[in-house]
């Protein structure tokens, strides 16, 4: 690499974008990928930043991701941090919402752009929009003014742990409901300045993740909740309820109640989010929630259930306490719940 123009470092996970057709259908390859990013004319003119890229060994369609791979993808980025201006991370769609959350809390103090895309249609075909994502992407990343992990896909550019994916097969396919996006791609990419994150203080440093046992436990008109009695144990660390509205559960939680109860007395973190993508969760505001405050869930306001899962990772990893866990899962570490829900 020459001297002068930003480094982005593109750390190619698999996923769409650089997959190729085989007999059982599209698959990641690397070195066809590489080929194919070298012959795009556009990504060497003297206007992109200079970049490099590093494969995960192997390559996954995002459906297989897990902890594992985000720690990989978190030390990729923090053994090469001081090195490079930004990181664009190439993913699969699927989960590519749970990486941007996971990366989002794993990397403390980050002050540099952390770009994920990917895209609907591969680059080796002839129409796609993995091109135009990749461009753009490289661009954001080396950008000063983004200092967090965002995702860029089909036109914008939202705040990684708000975002989640609404559409199996729209080019625009992301969305962060509770959030807007941080930047717009139209004739030029127009940054939303005033809700970017500021740059941190403190030195960046990497918290690795343990795999810890959570679930996520979705209510549904004739859920018979005594069927989940056996499972919601200690062994259980954290659980995501999804739940209707506003933090609703069915029957008044005749049967809910008592199991949650046992298990938040067991220590187990109960985390309270709405099947709406859109608005907050308000524990309270009707009889069918209150119960559940009172037995010992936490509310996680507007928390995607994908940022409320990287969440509890990210807590528990770092050792804290179950009460320091309950009291981090309400307040926001890096964007990921509205300061109004925040203040309730
Ligand atoms: N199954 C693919 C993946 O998530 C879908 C995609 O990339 O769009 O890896």
């Amino acid at each position: 690499m020459g001297t002068g123009r930003k480094k982005i470092l593109v750390i190619y996970t698999g996923g769409t974008i650089g997959m190729m057709k085989t007999s059982n259908g599209y698959a990641p390859e690397k070195e066809k990928f590489h080929q194919l990013m070298e012959a795009i004319p556009e990504l060497k003119s003297e206007e992109m930043p200079e970049w490099q890229v590093v494969d995960m060994d192997p390559l996954l369609d995002s459906s297989n991701i897990t902890v594992r791979e985000w720690n990989i993808i978190g030390s990729m980025i923090a053994e090469h941090y001081d090195r490079f201006d930004g990181f664009v991370v190439l993913h699969g769609t699927d989960t590519m919402a749970y990486t941007a959350s996971a990366l989002s809390f794993m990397l403390r103090n980050n002050r540099k752009p952390v770009i994920l895309t990917g895209s609907q249609i591969p680059l080796c075909e002839i129409r796609n929009d993995a091109r135009d994502n990749l461009i753009t992407a490289l661009m954001v990343a080396a950008d000063d003014c983004v200092h967090e992990v965002c995702l860029y896909f089909g036109g914008k550019l939202l705040r990684g742990n708000r975002s989640i994916k609404y559409s199996a097969d729209d080019l625009i396919a992301f969305e962060s409901p509770n959030f807007p996006p941080l930047a717009e791609a139209g004739i030029e990419i127009r940054y939303n300045t005033g809700l970017l994150l500021p740059a941190p203080k403190g030195p960046f440093s990497l918290q690795k993740l343990q795999n810890v046992p959570i679930g996520v436990i979705k209510v549904f008109p004739g859920i018979q909740f005594e069927l989940f009695d056996s499972i919601m144990t200690e062994r259980l660390r954290g659980i995501v309820i999804e739940t209707f509205g506003a933090g609703n559960i069915p029957g008044n939680g005749d049967m809910l109640l008592p199991i949650i109860r046992k298990a938040s007395e067991n220590g187990t973190i109960i985390i309270v989010c709405s099947q709406c993508p859109h608005g907050t969760v308000s524990l309270g505001a009707y009889e069918t929630s209150a119960t559940l405050k009172k037995a010992g869930a936490v509310s996680g306001y507007d928390l995607t259930t994908e940022a409320a899962v990287a969440k509890l990772y990210y807590l528990f990893s770092t050792g804290m306490k179950e009460d320091e866990i309950r009291y981090h899962m309400e307040h926001s570490l890096c964007g990921e719940i509205s300061l109004e829900s925040e203040e309730r």
